[in-house]
């Protein structure tokens, strides 16, 4: 993990938002803008939820923490006694099914191993909650359809966690790729990967439901989807893992593909365990929108080249992050009623994607994806 830490960037998001934990006593009393602050219990203590999400409940303005799930004791201890959550608010994943019963909890954050995700997102519908459901959204195609049937069923939101769309140079990025900035898009080039250390749940299959695609590969992929704005008609993809080495006995290392999309766009993306790379190109007929890195947790770099002339594009620091604004969009669906902009929807597009990429390189021919 050590080395996907450095790449995306790890800590620097709560540094960048000046945050500190052991706020949460006094988030518990606080109102939000439109009145209660929405109320999350996260699902999971391990490294995306201690270090990213849970620090920055202190940056949102309309989502707070009250609640945590964990099957050991002693980070329940640790993290309730942090973030100020009393122990009536401290679940073991055997407890999971009360949290029916405690209405502080408007919504649940899923933050476990892919091949969970399904089975506590539909029990935490099935609780009455709203759910906020990490990606890869599940591990097929038949489990995201199970868990928008299930939210939709209960009448509760479903939101995947696909942060960069809630990060102002991705924002961007979309903006002037969709409004033609460097002429129509004609191509877009997408790679992540990072070296994946050994002895991690990652590489287990049954755990993580497949490699580097599900992983990390999933944002080159949404990348394409996002900066177009378009769904592919055609996926075709070469698969290439050293069998030999031990990383990868259950699941793939690198995958290239291709995706056309009905406007003619062609995006040649690459998700790797072994390279380390992280970022996209979108091309244009009279130049590119370059983004490297893509999709940190800080540090986003956009540099445009147009009409010859290459220039770096700066934004001013966001008052909320990323995180901190994915969780706030989320409760602003919940106070509104709106749909969220990264729906079970938008994981489910995805979910199909990757699924004709493995079976594209399995069986070394194109996919079709008309619906
Ligand atoms: P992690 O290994 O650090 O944490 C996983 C947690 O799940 C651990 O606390 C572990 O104890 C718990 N767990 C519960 N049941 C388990 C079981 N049966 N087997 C193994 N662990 C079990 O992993 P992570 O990096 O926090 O990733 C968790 C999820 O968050 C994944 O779906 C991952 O894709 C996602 N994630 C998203 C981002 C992002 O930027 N959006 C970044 C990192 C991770």
């Amino acid at each position: 993990m050590g080395s996907r830490r450095e790449i995306l960037g790890i800590g620097a998001g709560m540094a960048a938002a000046g945050l500190t934990p052991g706020f949460a006593s006094r988030a518990f009393a606080a109102e939000g803008r439109n009145g209660r602050k929405i109320g999350y219990a996260v699902v999971g203590l391990g490294y995306y939820a201690t270090r990213q999400i849970m620090p920055n409940f202190a940056g949102c303005e309309h989502s707070r923490l009250v609640a945590l799930v964990s099957g050991t004791p002693a980070k329940l201890e640790q993290y309730g006694a942090q973030y100020g959550i009393p122990k009536t608010h401290r679940y073991s994943y055997a407890q999971f099914d009360s949290l029916r019963d405690n209405p502080d909890i408007d919504a649940v954050y899923i933050i476990l191993p892919n091949s969970l995700h399904a089975e506590y997102s539909i029990r935490a519908a099935q609780a009455g909650k709203h759910v906020l459901c990490e990606k890869p959204m599940a591990t097929s195609v038949a489990e995201c359809q199970a868990m928008i049937a299930a939210c939709s069923k209960a009448g509760k939101k479903l939101m995947i966690g696909y942060r960069s769309r809630f990060e102002p140079y991705n924002r961007l990025a979309i903006e002037l790729a969709r409004g033609g900035h460097v002429g129509p898009t004609r191509l877009i080039t997408a790679e992540h990967g990072f070296p994946i250390q050994p002895g991690q749940w990652r590489l287990d299959k049954p755990l993580s439901g497949g490699g580097s695609m599900m992983d990390i590969g999933i944002y080159s992929l949404n990348a394409a989807r996002y900066l177009t704005g378009e769904e592919p008609l055609e996926v075709s993809a070469v698969e290439s893992t050293d069998r030999s080495d031990p990383r990868f006995a259950t699941v793939e290392d690198r995958i290239s593909f291709v995706l056309r999309f009905p406007s003619g766009i062609q995006a040649n993306c690459i998700s790797s365990y072994s390279s380390a790379h992280n970022g996209y190109r979108v091309i244009g007929t009279q130049g590119w929108i370059g983004m490297e890195p893509a999709t940190p947790y800080a540090g986003q770099t956009m540099t445009i080249r147009k009409d010859g002339v290459t220039a770096p594009r700066t934004l001013p620091p966001p008052t909320r992050n990323q995180f901190a604004a994915q969780l706030d969009h989320l409760s602003e669906c919940v106070q509104s009623g709106a749909t969220p902009i990264v729906s079970g929807e938008e994981g489910l597009a995805d979910m199909r994607v990757i699924e004709a990429i493995y079976r594209s390189a399995a069986e070394r021919r194109h996919i079709g994806l008309t619906a």
